[in-house]
């Protein structure tokens, strides 16, 4: 039974990680998909909203739990029981900081291994901040997030 984590801000959740998420149930018997309480970041969701939508994004599928964590990715992943975590990479941009988190996890937690997926080349381009700004100017991002995102999008900018 191997379990996988797959941290990340989710704010929100987009059809890229969606993505991910089923490349990793290909690879894993389950995935903790797990949403970082950064306080580096102003996230536009609470942690709790990004759960929410998670876990009603991912509601269809075997497998998954979805959770919250604050502190170290590793301490999250052993106390989960995973073996490794995911990551996702879509340009050579993501690369180098990827890279330095992935060997500091790795000396931090040498029984963890980080495993990186791509996702669809036609989310190579979209990441959480791109669907912010969209909303925020009253774009349709109907073909980059999951149903619950949209509407969730509309009441955080007031629009019904
Ligand atoms: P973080 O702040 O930890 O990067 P994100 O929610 O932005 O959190 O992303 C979580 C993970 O998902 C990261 O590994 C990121 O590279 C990956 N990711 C984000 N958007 C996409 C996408 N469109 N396709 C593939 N991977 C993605």
């Amino acid at each position: 039974m191997k379990k996988v984590l797959y941290p990340g801000t989710f704010d929100p959740v987009t059809n890229g990680h969606i993505d991910i998420i089923q490349r990793a149930l290909e690879l894993f018997d389950e995935v903790v998909v797990t949403v970082a309480i950064n306080p580096g970041k102003s996230p536009l969701f609470s942690i709790d909203e990004r759960v929410l939508m998670l876990k009603e994004s991912l509601k269809d599928y075997k497998n998954i739990s979805v959770d919250s964590f604050d502190g170290l990715v590793v301490d999250h992943a052993h106390q989960v029981g995973a073996v490794g975590i995911i990551r996702g990479l879509r340009a050579v941009s993501d690369f180098e900081y990827e890279f330095q988190m992935a060997l500091m996890n790795r000396k931090l937690a040498g029984d963890l291994t980080t495993v990186f997926l791509m996702p669809h080349e036609k989310y190579t381009y979209l990441n959480s901040s791109i669907v912010r700004n969209l909303a925020g100017l009253s774009s349709d991002v109907s073909d980059f997030v999951p149903p619950v995102v949209i509407e969730a999008l509309k009441n955080k900018f007031g629009r019904s």
